[in-house]
């Protein structure tokens, strides 16, 4: 579509759309976190991605979801409402790299910061930390940078580009905008699972927020043909993120194969069990209040990142086949 046939108009996740009742759509988990995108067909070309230069998707797909396009000041007006009334808690701005998309984000920020008081989340390719700054001045609580493949011979191989300089950007934001910098990290691109559990310990020190991504190959995209991880070795990288992120156990400590896979967490089963009791390890992380409804998954499951409360049965089967997969 013509950039001038988008101009005030801002892509909406379908779910988000049910949500604030611009569409009707039957939903097993609603999201609890708006997610809008800006811009056109990204200037990058990530092999995962459905928005990609390369990617023969649909316009209006990201990951697994469609993302049909509504007038702002529609959207700015429902988003208010359903904040007041408490059903969106959070609003996410998911933005490709096409020409002026910094300007746009920091008027679309600014826009619905007039408008109501919900934080607001950018996930963006900043060029410098200036740019970030001008984004939260706009009205954005967070700046999300993704970072998405946990070492540099991923990044190179679907993201192309510098790790080490995404990795330095991050570094400056979160010491200069502390508590307002997160990142995106895709479990499944090839990596080692220690690869993960270190980066996850890296970003984690630096005070960045971490949102934990499973590979999910979608039709359109250069790894199409390719499987998303096992669920177990997911599950193993969930806890490993829970741990981390509430300062339970730190990456060093945890034991690994010569494959790199995790073995332990360089503690007993039992109080394993009793860290990961509450389930809240196998729900969706990130910013708060975000549960990406379906954005990894099919709605008929596995689930990847549970969107919910997790049920006690569910608990205790996801930490009973997680305790199989490890020694001791
Ligand atoms: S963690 Fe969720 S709310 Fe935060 S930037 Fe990522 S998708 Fe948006």
């Amino acid at each position: 579509m013509p950039a001038s046939e988008q101009e005030n108009q801002w892509r909406v996740s379908s779910g988000t759309a049910a949500v604030l009742g611009l569409c009707s759509l039957r939903m097993e988990a609603a999201p609890t976190t708006a997610y809008l995108m800006l811009g056109e067909r990204c200037a990058r070309n990530c092999a995962f991605c459905t928005q990609a230069r390369a990617s023969h998707a649909h316009a209006a797909a990201l990951s697994r979801v469609i993302w049909p396009l509504f007038p702002e000041d529609q959207v700015v007006a429902a988003l208010a409402r359903a904040h007041r009334e408490g059903s969106i808690r959070r609003a996410c701005f998911q933005v490709t790299i096409s020409r002026g998309y910094l300007e746009q984000s920091e008027r679309a920020v600014s826009t619905l910061a007039r408008a109501c008081e919900i934080p607001i989340c950018v996930s963006v390719a900043p060029r410098n930390p200036e740019d970030v700054g001008r984004l939260l001045a706009a009205g954005a609580q967070r700046v999300t940078i993704a970072l998405d493949a946990a070492c540099e011979r991923v990044y190179d191989r679907v993201k192309g580009g510098s790790w080490a300089q995404t990795l330095s950007l991050l570094t400056e934001c979160a010491a200069l905008y502390p508590g307002h910098i997160s990142t995106h990290l895709i479990v499944g691109l090839g990596e080692t699972e220690r690869e993960m559990a270190e980066i996850m310990q890296r970003l984690h020190d630096l005070g960045v927020t971490i949102g934990l991504f499973s590979f999910t190959p979608v039709a359109g995209t250069a790894l199409a043909d390719c499987s998303s991880p096992d669920l177990l070795h997911y599950r193993r990288m969930q806890a490993a993120h829970w741990l981390i992120t509430g300062d339970l156990a730190r990456a060093e400590a945890f034991g690994y194969n010569s494959q790199g896979q995790l073995v332990n967490y360089g503690m007993s089963p039992d109080r394993l069990r009793e860290l990961l009791a509450e389930g809240t390890a196998f729900r969706t992380s990130g910013c708060p209040d975000c549960n990406r409804p379906y954005y990894n998954e099919h709605p008929g499951g596995p689930l990847y990142n549970y969107p919910r409360p997790l049920t006690r049965q569910e608990t205790d089967r996801e930490i009973d086949a997680l305790l199989d997969t490890l020694d001791g």
